[in-house]
C-alpha cells in the first residue's frame, strides 16, 4: 500500500517537474525559432539590397565608360587638327591614357556583370528558404501552443492528483516525507533496484529492506531519498 502510494507520488512529482520545465522553456524555444526565421528573411533581403547596389555600380561604370568614349573621340578629333610634333606627342599621351581607362572600365564592367549574374541566381534559393521558414515557423508555433496547453492541463491534473495522494501519507511519516520532498522535489523519492537505492546506488541493509517490505517509510542513509519498492 505505502510502496504503491510512494510509487504513484514519485510518478506524479516527476510528471509535474518535467511539464513545468517544458512550460518554462517554451518562451526561449519560441524566441530561437523567431530568430531563425528572422535570419532567413534577413539573408534574402540583404542579398537583394546588395544586388541593387551592385547593379547601381554597374550603371555608374557604364556611364563612366560612355564619358571616356566621348573623351577619346574628342582627343582623336583634336589630334587630327594639330600641326606641331610637340602637340602630337602630348595629344597621343592623352589618347593612350584614355584608352587605358576604357580598357580598365570594360574589365570592371565584365566582372560586375558576372558578379550580378551569380548574385541574381542565388536570390530564388534565398527567397525559397525564407518562405519555407515562414511555413516552418507557423507549424512550430501552432504545435508549440497545442503542446503548451496540453502540458498545462497535464500539470494541473497531476497537481490535483498529487494533493490527494499526499493526503494519504500515513500521519507518522508525514513530517519526514514533507521535509524530503521539500528539500529534493521530485527527486526526493527513489525506487529500490536490486536491493540498492536507485538514486545513489548504495546497497541497502537487511534492516532497510525489511522496513520497505513491511511498508514502513525508509530513507536512504547515504543520499536521504524516500525509498519504495516499485
Ligand atoms: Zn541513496
Amino acid at each position: 500500500m505505502l510502496n504503491a502510494l510512494l510509487h504513484e507520488i514519485h510518478r506524479l512529482r516527476k510528471l509535474i517537474r518535467d511539464a513545468k520545465a517544458e512550460i518554462d522553456k517554451a518562451p526561449k524555444l519560441l524566441k530561437a525559432h523567431q530568430t531563425k526565421l528572422a535570419n532567413l528573411q534577413k539573408a534574402a533581403s540583404d542579398a537583394k539590397d546588395e544586388l541593387k547596389k551592385r547593379k547601381a555600380h554597374q550603371m555608374e561604370l557604364e556611364s563612366r565608360l560612355k564619358a571616356a568614349g566621348q573623351t577619346l573621340a574628342k582627343h582623336e578629333k583634336q589630334f587630327n587638327e594639330l600641326s606641331s610634333p610637340k602637340e602630337f606627342a602630348a595629344k597621343q599621351a592623352d589618347i593612350d591614357s584614355t584608352k587605358t581607362v576604357i580598357a580598365q572600365l570594360e574589365t570592371e564592367i565584365l566582372e560586375a556583370i558576372t558578379d550580378i549574374e551569380e548574385r541574381t541566381a542565388k536570390i530564388p534559393t534565398l527567397d525559397a528558404a525564407a518562405a519555407k521558414g515562414v511555413t516552418d515557423f507557423a507549424t512550430f508555433e501552432k504545435e508549440a501552443a497545442e503542446k503548451l496547453a496540453r502540458l498545462k492541463v497535464e500539470a494541473a491534473d497531476a497537481t490535483k492528483k498529487l494533493a490527494e495522494k499526499d493526503a494519504q501519507i500515513p500521519p507518522a511519516f508525514k513530517v519526514q516525507y514533507e521535509r524530503l520532498v521539500k528539500a529534493h522535489g521530485a527527486d526526493g523519492l527513489a525506487p529500490v533496484e536490486n536491493n540498492s537505492c536507485s538514486a545513489c546506488r548504495i546497497n541497502l541493509t537487511q534492516q532497510q529492506m525489511g522496513d520497505i517490505q513491511k511498508e514502513r517509510i525508509s530513507s536512504c542513509q547515504n543520499c536521504g531519498k524516500v525509498l519504495y519498492r516499485p
